[in-house]
Protein backbone atom coordinates (compact mmCIF):
# COMPACT_ATOMS: atom_id res chain seq x y z
CA UNK A 1 0.00 0.00 0.00
CA UNK A 2 1.52 3.63 -1.05
CA UNK A 3 -0.89 5.81 0.60
CA UNK A 4 -1.37 9.02 -1.48
CA UNK A 5 -0.40 11.41 1.26
CA UNK A 6 0.32 9.81 5.01
CA UNK A 7 1.27 13.19 7.50
CA UNK A 8 1.73 10.71 10.04
CA UNK A 9 5.23 10.13 8.60
CA UNK A 10 5.60 14.17 8.89
CA UNK A 11 4.94 14.42 12.61
CA UNK A 12 7.00 11.09 13.69
CA UNK A 13 9.82 12.44 12.82
CA UNK A 14 9.32 15.97 13.69
CA UNK A 15 7.80 14.48 17.44
CA UNK A 16 10.43 16.08 19.67
CA UNK A 17 11.09 19.48 18.22
CA UNK A 18 7.06 19.70 17.70
CA UNK A 19 6.49 18.80 21.11
CA UNK A 20 9.29 21.24 22.95
CA UNK A 21 7.39 24.18 20.44
CA UNK A 22 3.79 23.45 21.48
CA UNK A 23 5.09 23.33 25.33
CA UNK A 24 6.76 26.56 25.17
CA UNK A 25 3.94 28.49 23.67
CA UNK A 26 1.89 26.81 26.88
CA UNK A 27 4.68 27.99 29.27
CA UNK A 28 4.65 31.45 27.88
CA UNK A 29 0.52 30.96 27.71
CA UNK A 30 -0.07 34.14 25.06
CA UNK A 31 -1.86 32.57 22.65
CA UNK A 32 -3.12 35.33 20.34
CA UNK A 33 -0.78 37.86 18.06
CA UNK A 34 2.64 36.88 20.04
CA UNK A 35 6.36 36.73 19.38
CA UNK A 36 5.75 33.27 17.26
CA UNK A 37 3.57 35.05 15.39
CA UNK A 38 5.69 38.27 14.60
CA UNK A 39 8.63 35.71 14.02
CA UNK A 40 7.04 33.48 11.81
CA UNK A 41 5.91 36.72 9.77
CA UNK A 42 9.41 37.80 9.31
CA UNK A 43 10.70 34.27 8.63
CA UNK A 44 7.57 34.12 5.53
CA UNK A 45 8.06 37.31 4.13
CA UNK A 46 12.17 37.03 3.84
CA UNK A 47 11.12 33.50 1.94
CA UNK A 48 8.63 35.39 -0.44
CA UNK A 49 10.71 38.15 -0.60
CA UNK A 50 8.25 40.88 0.48
CA UNK A 51 8.79 43.70 2.69
CA UNK A 52 5.52 42.26 5.29
CA UNK A 53 3.56 39.15 5.83
CA UNK A 54 0.45 39.38 8.24
CA UNK A 55 -0.35 35.69 9.72
CA UNK A 56 -4.37 35.09 9.68
CA UNK A 57 -6.41 32.15 9.95
CA UNK A 58 -6.64 30.47 6.71
CA UNK A 59 -5.53 31.46 3.34
CA UNK A 60 -8.89 31.35 2.30
CA UNK A 61 -9.11 34.17 4.47
CA UNK A 62 -5.78 36.05 3.37
CA UNK A 63 -7.31 36.16 0.10
CA UNK A 64 -10.72 37.58 1.27
CA UNK A 65 -9.24 40.09 3.10
CA UNK A 66 -6.26 41.02 0.93
CA UNK A 67 -9.29 41.99 -1.89
CA UNK A 68 -10.82 44.22 0.57
CA UNK A 69 -7.21 45.82 1.59
CA UNK A 70 -6.65 46.13 -2.50
CA UNK A 71 -10.35 48.26 -2.34
CA UNK A 72 -12.70 45.46 -4.17
CA UNK A 73 -15.91 45.53 -3.18
CA UNK A 74 -19.15 45.35 -4.66
CA UNK A 75 -19.51 46.27 -8.51
CA UNK A 76 -15.89 44.93 -8.70
CA UNK A 77 -15.17 42.66 -11.30
CA UNK A 78 -11.74 40.10 -10.62
CA UNK A 79 -9.91 38.14 -12.73
CA UNK A 80 -9.07 34.44 -11.75
CA UNK A 81 -8.10 31.02 -13.55
CA UNK A 82 -11.14 28.65 -14.50
CA UNK A 83 -8.82 26.01 -13.04
CA UNK A 84 -8.27 25.34 -9.48
CA UNK A 85 -9.61 25.14 -6.02
CA UNK A 86 -12.70 26.94 -5.18
CA UNK A 87 -11.47 29.29 -2.98
CA UNK A 88 -9.26 31.11 -5.54
CA UNK A 89 -13.15 32.60 -6.74
CA UNK A 90 -15.13 32.28 -3.33
CA UNK A 91 -13.36 34.64 -2.06
CA UNK A 92 -13.82 37.47 -4.70
CA UNK A 93 -17.71 36.86 -3.97
CA UNK A 94 -16.76 37.09 -0.13
CA UNK A 95 -15.07 40.47 -0.81
CA UNK A 96 -18.59 41.44 -2.72
CA UNK A 97 -17.08 41.21 -5.66
CA UNK A 98 -17.71 38.91 -8.97
CA UNK A 99 -15.27 36.64 -10.47
CA UNK A 100 -15.02 36.63 -13.83
CA UNK A 101 -13.11 32.99 -15.05
CA UNK A 102 -10.31 32.82 -17.22
CA UNK A 103 -9.27 29.74 -19.02
CA UNK A 104 -6.16 28.35 -18.23
CA UNK A 105 -3.02 27.29 -20.37
CA UNK A 106 -2.87 23.57 -21.61
CA UNK A 107 0.78 22.66 -20.40
CA UNK A 108 1.00 24.52 -16.90
CA UNK A 109 -2.36 24.32 -16.17
CA UNK A 110 -2.16 28.48 -14.96
CA UNK A 111 -4.31 31.44 -15.98
CA UNK A 112 -3.57 32.31 -19.70
CA UNK A 113 -1.94 35.45 -20.40
CA UNK A 114 -3.35 35.52 -23.69
CA UNK A 115 -7.06 35.51 -22.57
CA UNK A 116 -6.92 38.17 -20.15
CA UNK A 117 -7.59 40.89 -22.57
CA UNK A 118 -10.72 39.58 -23.81
CA UNK A 119 -11.92 39.18 -20.03
CA UNK A 120 -11.37 42.66 -18.93
CA UNK A 121 -14.31 45.40 -18.46
CA UNK A 122 -14.19 48.74 -17.15
CA UNK A 123 -15.58 47.17 -13.97
CA UNK A 124 -11.78 44.93 -13.85
CA UNK A 125 -9.89 45.48 -10.52
CA UNK A 126 -7.22 42.93 -9.85
CA UNK A 127 -5.99 40.30 -11.49
CA UNK A 128 -5.53 36.85 -9.27
CA UNK A 129 -3.26 34.11 -10.76
CA UNK A 130 -2.87 30.65 -9.11
CA UNK A 131 0.39 29.35 -8.99
CA UNK A 132 -0.94 25.47 -9.10
CA UNK A 133 0.73 22.55 -7.90
CA UNK A 134 3.61 24.35 -6.92
CA UNK A 135 4.34 25.51 -10.81
CA UNK A 136 4.28 29.57 -11.54
CA UNK A 137 1.76 31.07 -13.64
CA UNK A 138 3.08 33.54 -16.04
CA UNK A 139 3.48 35.75 -13.02
CA UNK A 140 5.68 38.45 -14.88
CA UNK A 141 3.14 38.71 -18.31
CA UNK A 142 0.15 39.02 -16.30
CA UNK A 143 1.83 41.44 -13.68
CA UNK A 144 3.47 43.91 -16.87
CA UNK A 145 -0.57 43.26 -18.30
CA UNK A 146 -2.00 44.55 -15.29
CA UNK A 147 0.51 47.69 -14.68
CA UNK A 148 -0.30 48.98 -17.67
CA UNK A 149 -4.27 49.07 -16.98
CA UNK A 150 -3.76 50.48 -13.44
CA UNK A 151 -4.95 46.88 -11.98
CA UNK A 152 -3.28 45.36 -8.87
CA UNK A 153 -2.34 41.63 -9.23
CA UNK A 154 -2.86 39.40 -5.73
CA UNK A 155 -1.24 35.99 -6.34
CA UNK A 156 -2.67 32.99 -4.92
CA UNK A 157 0.30 31.32 -3.68
CA UNK A 158 -1.13 28.37 -1.74
CA UNK A 159 0.47 25.95 -3.19
CA UNK A 160 3.61 26.92 -3.98
CA UNK A 161 5.92 28.39 -1.31
CA UNK A 162 9.37 28.63 -2.00
CA UNK A 163 8.76 28.37 -5.85
CA UNK A 164 10.57 30.74 -8.04
CA UNK A 165 10.02 32.40 -11.54
CA UNK A 166 13.18 33.97 -13.19
CA UNK A 167 15.15 33.41 -9.93
CA UNK A 168 12.46 35.54 -7.74
CA UNK A 169 10.23 34.33 -5.78
CA UNK A 170 7.17 33.80 -5.92
CA UNK A 171 4.88 35.91 -2.77
CA UNK A 172 6.88 38.70 -4.20
CA UNK A 173 6.00 39.27 -7.42
CA UNK A 174 2.19 41.04 -7.32
CA UNK A 175 0.74 43.89 -4.88
CA UNK A 176 -0.26 41.12 -2.38
CA UNK A 177 -0.05 36.84 -2.15
CA UNK A 178 -1.85 34.47 0.46
CA UNK A 179 -0.06 31.55 1.59
CA UNK A 180 -2.17 28.88 3.16
CA UNK A 181 -0.71 26.84 5.71
CA UNK A 182 -3.47 23.90 5.44
CA UNK A 183 -2.20 20.60 6.78
CA UNK A 184 -2.13 19.06 3.19
CA UNK A 185 0.13 21.66 2.26
CA UNK A 186 3.93 22.23 1.51
CA UNK A 187 4.65 23.80 4.81
CA UNK A 188 1.48 22.92 6.88
CA UNK A 189 0.19 23.29 10.19
CA UNK A 190 -1.55 20.95 12.62
CA UNK A 191 -4.90 22.84 11.57
CA UNK A 192 -5.60 25.94 10.01
CA UNK A 193 -3.66 29.14 9.28
CA UNK A 194 -2.32 31.21 6.89
CA UNK A 195 -0.52 34.33 6.03
CA UNK A 196 -0.62 37.58 3.50
CA UNK A 197 2.86 38.95 2.40
CA UNK A 198 2.91 41.96 0.64
CA UNK A 199 5.63 44.90 -0.41
CA UNK A 200 2.69 47.81 -0.04
CA UNK A 201 2.78 49.27 3.21
CA UNK A 202 -0.93 50.53 3.05
CA UNK A 203 -2.26 46.51 2.33
CA UNK A 204 -0.41 45.30 5.24
CA UNK A 205 -1.65 48.06 7.59
CA UNK A 206 -5.16 47.08 6.65
CA UNK A 207 -5.11 43.28 7.17
CA UNK A 208 -3.31 43.48 10.47
CA UNK A 209 -6.58 45.54 11.15
CA UNK A 210 -9.05 43.54 9.20
CA UNK A 211 -8.09 40.39 10.66
CA UNK A 212 -8.46 41.88 14.76
CA UNK A 213 -12.10 43.25 14.82
CA UNK A 214 -10.87 46.48 12.85
CA UNK A 215 -9.10 47.72 15.70
CA UNK A 216 -6.53 50.11 15.75
CA UNK A 217 -4.94 49.33 18.90
CA UNK A 218 -6.99 49.15 22.47
CA UNK A 219 -10.56 48.73 21.58
CA UNK A 220 -10.35 51.76 18.66
CA UNK A 221 -12.57 49.81 15.99
CA UNK A 222 -12.85 52.01 12.81
CA UNK A 223 -14.21 49.65 10.60
CA UNK A 224 -15.99 46.34 10.55
CA UNK A 225 -13.40 43.70 10.88
CA UNK A 226 -13.25 40.03 11.64
CA UNK A 227 -11.58 37.24 14.00
CA UNK A 228 -8.88 35.52 11.98
CA UNK A 229 -5.10 35.57 13.43
CA UNK A 230 -2.70 32.61 13.06
CA UNK A 231 -2.60 31.50 16.55
CA UNK A 232 1.14 31.35 18.67
CA UNK A 233 0.85 27.52 18.98
CA UNK A 234 0.46 27.26 15.10
CA UNK A 235 3.37 29.91 14.44
CA UNK A 236 5.39 27.80 16.56
CA UNK A 237 4.70 24.12 14.87
CA UNK A 238 4.71 26.08 11.64
CA UNK A 239 8.66 27.31 12.29
CA UNK A 240 10.00 23.54 13.46
CA UNK A 241 8.64 23.02 9.95
CA UNK A 242 9.45 25.76 7.97
CA UNK A 243 13.68 24.86 8.68
CA UNK A 244 12.98 21.62 6.58
CA UNK A 245 11.36 23.40 3.98
CA UNK A 246 13.93 23.39 1.10
CA UNK A 247 15.43 20.00 1.98
CA UNK A 248 11.13 18.95 1.68
CA UNK A 249 11.03 20.54 -1.56
CA UNK A 250 14.57 19.31 -3.16
CA UNK A 251 12.88 15.70 -2.05
CA UNK A 252 9.79 16.77 -3.65
CA UNK A 253 12.05 17.59 -6.91
CA UNK A 254 13.74 14.87 -6.70
CA UNK A 255 10.65 12.44 -6.55
CA UNK A 256 9.03 14.17 -9.71
CA UNK A 257 12.86 13.82 -11.68
CA UNK A 258 12.42 10.16 -11.29
CA UNK A 259 9.15 10.18 -12.50
CA UNK A 260 9.72 12.18 -15.27
CA UNK A 261 12.93 9.40 -16.12
CA UNK A 262 10.51 6.34 -14.76
CA UNK A 263 7.20 7.11 -16.63
CA UNK A 264 8.63 8.59 -20.05
CA UNK A 265 7.25 6.83 -23.25
CA UNK A 266 3.41 6.43 -21.81
CA UNK A 267 0.31 7.87 -22.98
CA UNK A 268 0.46 10.20 -20.25
CA UNK A 269 1.18 14.03 -20.04
CA UNK A 270 3.45 14.73 -17.04
CA UNK A 271 3.94 18.06 -15.54
CA UNK A 272 5.90 20.55 -16.90
CA UNK A 273 8.51 22.48 -15.47
CA UNK A 274 9.10 25.78 -17.28
CA UNK A 275 12.47 27.25 -18.19
CA UNK A 276 12.79 29.93 -15.33
CA UNK A 277 10.64 28.54 -13.22
CA UNK A 278 11.64 26.35 -9.86
CA UNK A 279 8.44 24.00 -9.37
CA UNK A 280 7.99 22.78 -6.05
CA UNK A 281 5.58 19.56 -6.43
CA UNK A 282 3.16 20.60 -4.06
CA UNK A 283 1.19 18.29 -6.49
CA UNK A 284 2.63 15.55 -8.66
CA UNK A 285 -0.45 15.74 -11.44
CA UNK A 286 -0.22 13.41 -14.71
CA UNK A 287 -3.14 13.82 -17.54
CA UNK A 288 -4.49 10.96 -18.90
CA UNK A 289 -7.71 10.73 -20.85
CA UNK A 290 -9.04 7.92 -19.23
CA UNK A 291 -8.24 9.24 -16.11
CA UNK A 292 -10.43 7.81 -14.10
CA UNK A 293 -10.03 4.10 -15.24
CA UNK A 294 -6.56 4.47 -14.31
CA UNK A 295 -6.91 5.60 -11.13
CA UNK A 296 -8.88 2.51 -9.97
CA UNK A 297 -6.34 0.35 -11.36
CA UNK A 298 -3.93 1.76 -9.21
CA UNK A 299 -6.09 1.73 -6.46
CA UNK A 300 -6.10 -2.27 -7.16
CA UNK A 301 -2.93 -1.77 -7.04
CA UNK A 302 -2.46 -0.11 -3.45
CA UNK A 303 -1.66 3.06 -5.26
CA UNK A 304 -3.56 6.42 -3.58
CA UNK A 305 -4.53 8.99 -6.13
CA UNK A 306 -6.63 12.21 -6.31
CA UNK A 307 -7.98 14.24 -8.47
CA UNK A 308 -7.29 18.18 -8.86
CA UNK A 309 -9.70 18.95 -9.51
CA UNK A 310 -12.64 17.35 -10.96
CA UNK A 311 -14.59 20.11 -12.11
CA UNK A 312 -13.74 23.75 -13.63
CA UNK A 313 -14.48 26.46 -11.13
CA UNK A 314 -16.91 27.60 -13.15
CA UNK A 315 -18.88 24.62 -13.28
CA UNK A 316 -19.01 23.72 -9.22
CA UNK A 317 -22.72 24.02 -8.42
CA UNK A 318 -21.60 26.65 -6.58
CA UNK A 319 -21.37 28.90 -10.02
CA UNK A 320 -23.19 26.97 -12.16
CA UNK A 321 -21.79 28.81 -15.04
CA UNK A 322 -20.74 26.21 -17.08
CA UNK A 323 -19.25 26.45 -20.63
CA UNK A 324 -17.15 24.59 -22.09
CA UNK A 325 -16.80 27.11 -25.18
CA UNK A 326 -15.84 29.11 -22.86
CA UNK A 327 -13.29 27.13 -20.92
CA UNK A 328 -12.39 24.67 -23.02
CA UNK A 329 -8.60 24.09 -21.09
CA UNK A 330 -10.45 23.97 -17.94
CA UNK A 331 -13.19 21.90 -19.15
CA UNK A 332 -10.01 18.99 -20.59
CA UNK A 333 -8.22 19.75 -17.64
CA UNK A 334 -11.21 18.45 -15.17
CA UNK A 335 -11.75 15.03 -16.67
CA UNK A 336 -7.96 14.18 -17.34
CA UNK A 337 -5.99 15.32 -14.48
CA UNK A 338 -4.60 12.75 -12.09
CA UNK A 339 -2.01 13.27 -8.83
CA UNK A 340 0.63 10.82 -8.14
CA UNK A 341 1.71 10.34 -4.34
CA UNK A 342 4.41 12.76 -3.72
CA UNK A 343 5.44 13.96 -0.39
CA UNK A 344 9.10 14.13 0.90
CA UNK A 345 9.01 11.14 3.70
CA UNK A 346 8.33 8.87 0.71
CA UNK A 347 10.70 5.86 0.38
CA UNK A 348 12.90 5.22 -2.84
CA UNK A 349 11.03 2.06 -2.78
CA UNK A 350 7.65 3.71 -2.71
CA UNK A 351 8.62 5.97 -5.47
CA UNK A 352 9.59 3.05 -7.38
CA UNK A 353 6.34 1.20 -6.68
CA UNK A 354 4.12 4.19 -8.13
CA UNK A 355 6.32 4.03 -11.02
CA UNK A 356 6.21 0.66 -11.62
CA UNK A 357 2.22 0.37 -10.90
CA UNK A 358 1.53 3.09 -13.59
CA UNK A 359 3.49 1.46 -16.38
CA UNK A 360 1.78 -1.53 -16.17
CA UNK A 361 -1.68 0.35 -15.40
CA UNK A 362 -1.16 2.31 -18.52
CA UNK A 363 -0.32 -0.69 -20.37
CA UNK A 364 -3.19 -2.40 -19.40
CA UNK A 365 -5.52 0.25 -20.54
CA UNK A 366 -3.95 0.10 -24.14
C1 LIG B 1 -5.53 25.59 -0.12
C2 LIG B 1 -5.85 26.64 -1.11
C3 LIG B 1 -6.52 27.82 -0.76
C4 LIG B 1 -7.14 28.05 0.59
O1 LIG B 1 -6.33 27.87 1.65
P1 LIG B 1 -6.95 27.41 3.08
O2 LIG B 1 -5.80 27.59 4.01
O3 LIG B 1 -7.38 25.99 2.93
O4 LIG B 1 -8.08 28.31 3.37
C5 LIG B 1 -6.68 28.80 -1.72
N1 LIG B 1 -6.23 28.62 -2.98
C6 LIG B 1 -5.62 27.49 -3.36
C7 LIG B 1 -5.13 27.37 -4.76
C8 LIG B 1 -5.43 26.47 -2.46
O5 LIG B 1 -4.82 25.34 -2.86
Amino acid sequence: MIPFLDLRRQHAALRTELMAAAERVLDGSQFVLGAEGRALEAELAQVCGARHAVGVGSGTDALRLALTALGVGRGDEVLTPAFSFVASATTIVMAGATPVFVDVEPDTLTMDPDALTRALTPRTKVVMPVHLYGHPAAIDRIAAFAQARGLAVLEDNAQAVGATWQGRPLGGWGDAACLSFYPTKNLGACGDAGMLVTTRDDVAERVRRLRHHGDTGRYHHVELGYCSRLDELQAALLRVKLRRLTEWEERRRWIAARYREGLGGLPLRLPVERSGARHVYHLFTVRHPQRDALAKRLADTGVGTAVHYPLPVPGQPLFAADGEKRWPEAHRAAREVLSLPCYPEMSDAEVEGVIDAVRRACEDLG
